[in-house]
């Protein structure tokens, strides 16, 4: 494992973001809690994805339908037969692998190779570099892409005819190794379903199996006409939901990126048909600007376009991440079609049409959908943010400073309180600003320790502003205010204080990007 996705599974345990579940009984695999700084950074996240939603789109409603669900309902959506991974055992170290993602892996070390050929001559040549004509020409570049397009054609068409034998065939061709044991002996391919089964009330038989909902999509759908009908929603329009999901993953080594318990925020967007595909494009920009609210740096985002599309999907793109383990989805937007309101049409007998007043008829609309998973947002907020620097200390000598470069709004803590010692009405004063900005800001008082090191705890944790109380205040009703990411203080006055912030403070800022 990468060593800064190391230091960041530290640091956010030491410093109260994510816990191992059920730590004093050596954990659960892939299962996380969220302590006081994980919640409240979680909870803004949550706040700002359904406020960019519901909030700046009168035609985007919100609902909070429940996990357990009628058990057709993922007959009719084709959980039950399709929600399934390849998995592959590896002989020697009997660790257990995704097959596709094994080769996805293994497609990827090659671009990389590619890209390292092009960056290299890149800088050989300078200014006169012509990256196509070098991509056309080299020997190297071109054997490495023909050999990734071979292996990729192969690898669709593996997985589009379900031929669980030839993706076998290529981890062994591939000479694709167990990145642990080194190994190259694989066991067969197989299938396996990720949904948790349960059972609903105190009958043990098969009629009260449910599942564990494994998206929250499906609530969504079941309640398509309660939600048209009782908002008198007209196409195009939207319902959005967040919550609980569980899938039964099968590798779960990657910290609060692949959980077996996560959280979703989706929006499924309900459109005439044929307009299914101007919806899709106008949903993949307007998310990917959401991302780049949260990430300044475009080159660590992209696109990343399905090679193999779900059961009910017309057209699928991710957004990715530039993650310390490498670019992984954070959402995928999928063109999913009248796919699922036809199936629970079917499956309930209940018809599930919207009626069109202008052109006078009923249909099932399409649907376009944006899934995306909370607690990968929050480990992308974090991977950004998370920052090693120099600064100087109160000598001016340079010291090792952590910071999380959390967008303001979004930060668990807003602003801490410090008075400058712990005497002189000083600690009285401070509570006295805290009682008054607490009502509109997460503050935080801190009188413990040097006032360097209250200000790198509260770089730790990303907090954007400290203010400091000192003797100076008791005459002139001023305090410091410190920026985190530039460190500068400014003088203000206590009663300007709420006027200083709100602005920095609010989602105002994020919104007015997308
Ligand atoms: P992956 O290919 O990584 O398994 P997926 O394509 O199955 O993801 P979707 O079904 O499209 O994921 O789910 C939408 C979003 O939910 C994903 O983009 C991701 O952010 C989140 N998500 C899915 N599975 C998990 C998980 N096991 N743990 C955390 N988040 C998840």
């Amino acid at each position: 494992m990468d060593d800064l996705f190391k230091k960041l599974i530290a640091h956010a345990k030491e410093y109260g973001f994510i816990f191992p579940s059920s730590e004093i009984y050596d954990g659960l695999s892939a299962v996380y809690d969220y302590g006081p700084n994980g919640v409240e950074l979680k909870n803004n996240i949550r706040k700002y994805w359904w406020d960019s939603m519901v909030l700046l789109h009168d035609n985007i409603v919100g609902l909070d339908s429940a996990i357990f669900m009628h058990p057709q309902i993922w007959k009719a959506s084709g959980h039950v037969d399709a929600f399934n991974d390849p998995l592959i055992d590896n002989k020697v170290s009997k660790k257990r692998y995704r097959a596709d993602v094994l080769v996805e892996e293994y497609l990827e070390k090659i671009e990389q190779k590619i890209t390292k050929e092009v960056q290299k001559a890149s800088k050989r040549f300078g200014d006169d570099f012509d990256e196509k004509q070098f991509r056309e020409t080299n020997p190297r570049v071109l054997a490495n892409q023909k050999k990734k397009d071979e292996i990729h054609k192969r690898f669709v068409a593996s997985l589009e005819s379900n031929d669980l034998k030839d993706l076998k065939q290529i981890i062994l061709d591939c000479e694709i190794a167990d990145p642990v044991s080194g190994s190259r002996e694989w066991t067969d391919v197989r299938r396996f379903n990720l949904m948790f089964e349960t059972r609903l009330g105190s009958v043990s038989d098969d009629a009260n199996s449910i599942y564990l909902r494994p998206e929250t999509a499906q609530g969504i759908f079941v309640n398509f006409l309660n939600v048209q009908k009782s908002g008198r929603m007209k196409l195009p329009f939207g319902i959005a939901q967040t919550g609980k999901a569980f899938r039964n993953e099968i590798v779960a080594r990657q910290f609060i990126f692949r959980m077996r318990e996560f959280e979703q925020m989706e929006m499924q967007f309900f459109v005439k048909p044929g307009e299914d595909m101007k919806w899709f494009e106008y949903w993949k920009e307007k998310r990917m600007k959401w991302h780049q609210s949260l990430v300044p740096d475009s080159k660590k985002l992209r696109y990343h376009k399905h090679d193999k599309l779900a059961h009910y999907a017309n057209a699928a793109t991710d957004i990715e991440f530039q993650f310390p383990i490498g670019f992984k989805e954070v959402e995928g937007i999928h063109s999913r079609t009248d796919f699922d309101l036809a199936q629970h049409q079917i499956f309930s007998g209940k018809k599930l049409q919207y009626y069109d007043v202008e052109s006078q008829e009923s249909y099932i609309p399409y649907v376009i959908e944006t899934s995306i998973g909370l607690d990968r947002t929050f480990l992308l907020i974090l991977s950004n943010a998370y920052s090693e620097e120099k600064a100087p200390n109160a000598e001016g000598k340079l010291e090792d400073r952590l910071v999380l470069k959390i967008p303001p709004a979004l930060a668990p803590v807003k602003i801490a309180i410090f008075p400058l010692v712990k005497k002189d009405g000083l600690p009285d004063k401070a509570m006295e600003i805290l009682t008054d900005l607490q009502f509109d800001f997460n503050c935080q008082y801190d009188e413990k320790d040097s006032i360097g090191r209250r200000y790198r705890r509260q770089d730790a944790i990303g907090t954007p502003y400290c203010i400091t109380i000192d003797h100076e205040t008791m005459k002139d009703n001023t305090v410091t205010v410190r920026e985190r990411d530039s460190m500068k203080q400014d003088r203000v006055v206590i009663s300007e204080l709420y006027n200083f912030f709100s602005g920095k403070l609010s989602m105002r800022k994020l919104f007015e990007n997308l």
